[in-house]
């Protein structure tokens, strides 16, 4: 063990996740790669959900960070913060969602518990409708809406939690349907669940592609169905688009615009990516919604200066060079070249996602079961040809996950597809 893991396993919790048998210490990132403490360079096919949204060390966000740390680092709700002004105008906008307020936090769970404030006050109610292998997040309200066991410490949560089918196709009780005949089953199980429910459900939270639970999506328009249902029960959607926000899945800037008939969500989180590694989160709401809580409610760091100047040079760059062009752009060709390469692969079920979103589920050839092993053999694999990738999935976490920077360019999308089919390859 080199003495950096052996100090880490001293001092930090045992619970929390390190990849790889001998952790890599990243000490520096430019554009696509990443090198550790050895000089070793890699090609990084994770870090664009990890939080790297366009590129490592992006000269336009690093120049407005250290800028705007030089002028007032100084954080707080109770002073006007011109980025922060500006940040929030350019995503309530954004945002699709009709008079939409924003409320800024510094991460994805400070997000989504926020929306569960927002929803469970407004609708007087503390049931709450999440999705069967879900994440949302590590605080004490978002496990109790995590499916994903794998993620969620306690069952203790306050809030009364009914998990919904629909979420994931390969697997439970309408697994093998076509897309419409699982939309179907979906919502008639909705409504049977709805129909044993006390009255009241507050909200139904929901990622439109689940990340950690290994980039599993239901069919599009899934979401457009179920809000039929939930309308008719005054029930609100909440779109958790922590890693589906910002055009990552390269046909659509938000995950929810998939289901797009249902109309724009009445809330929806994000973080992770729009910071490009600075520490944002935040909740979007119509204001009747957002606007409902009767006492005050700050974050003191969410909103700082200094990460709203990242998000707005982020969000241009983003915005000016089309990265969600490119993710649907690259991102077809790399899903296309990773299909090629699991092709005669007997271990790889599935190879699914969108835009630079993909997943790769592992399973036993034999007995058809997950084979959570082979995805960790792989990770080592391509950790040692030069590549970064995740790993995801439910309890089993069999599914590898590329999520790389969204400027990814077609020679890294080869070059990482050439690595990662050495690695599957090596099974
Ligand atoms: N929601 C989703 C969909 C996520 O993927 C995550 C992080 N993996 C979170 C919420 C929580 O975000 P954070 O780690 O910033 O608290």
């Amino acid at each position: 063990m080199n003495s950096l893991h052996a100090r880490h396993r001293s001092v930090l919790p045992d619970w929390l996740a390190l990849y790889y048998d001998d952790p890599i210490e990243i000490t520096h990132g430019e554009g696509r790669y990443v090198w550790d403490a050895d000089g070793r360079r890699y090609l990084d096919f994770f870090g664009g959900i990890l939080t790297t949204m366009t590129a490592h060390a992006l000269p336009e966000v690093t120049k407005a960070v250290a800028e705007q740390a030089g002028r007032i680092v100084h954080s707080s709700t109770l002073y006007l913060n011109r980025p922060m002004v500006e940040l929030a105008e350019r995503i309530a906008t954004l945002s699709g969602i009709p008079d939409a307020r924003v409320f800024f936090t510094t991460s994805g769970t400070e997000a989504n518990d926020a929306a569960l404030l927002l929803a469970t006050t407004y609708r007087r109610s503390n049931q709450i409708l999440a999705m069967r292998n879900s994440y949302h997040g590590r605080s004490f309200s978002t496990v109790g809406v995590t499916g994903n066991r794998t993620w969620s410490p306690t069952g203790l949560s306050p809030l009364q939690t009914l998990y919904v089918h629909g979420a994931v196709r390969s697997r439970g009780p309408f697994a093998g349907l076509t897309d419409e005949r699982f939309t179907e089953a979906a919502v008639a199980d909705l409504e049977d669940l709805l129909g044993q429910t006390r009255s009241g459900v507050a909200a139904l939270i929901a990622e439109p592609v689940q990340g950690v639970g290994g980039f599993t999506s239901p069919p599009d328009g899934l979401y457009a169905a179920f809000r039929r249902v939930l309308d008719r029960h005054g029930i609100l959607w909440i779109s958790d688009e922590v890693q589906t926000g910002w055009g990552r899945t390269g046909d659509h800037f938000w995950g929810w615009q998939a289901h797009a008939q249902a109309g724009p969500p009445d809330l929806l989180t994000f973080a992770k990516g729009i910071g490009n590694g600075m520490a944002i989160g935040g909740v979007v709401a119509r204001a009747e919604i957002m606007n409902c809580l009767d006492a005050n409610s700050i974050s003191t760091f969410g909103g700082s200066p200094v990460t709203m100047a990242a998000g707005l040079a982020n969000l241009g760059y983003l915005l000016d060079h089309d990265l969600q062009g490119n993710a649907r752009r690259v991102g077809g060709l790399l899903i296309e070249r990773l299909r090629a390469a699991a092709a005669g692969v007997d271990t790889v079920r599935e190879v699914r996602g969108r835009g630079l979103m993909i997943g790769i589920e592992l399973a036993d050839p034999v007995t058809g079961r997950a084979a959570p092993e082979a995805a960790s053999a792989v990770l080592e694999a391509a950790r040692e040809g030069g590549l970064l990738i995740g790993k995801g999935g439910g309890h089993d976490t069999s599914a590898l996950r590329v999520a790389p920077p969204l400027s990814l360019t077609v020679a890294e999308a080869e070059e990482g597809a050439a690595i990662l089919e050495q690695a599957l390859r090596s099974l």
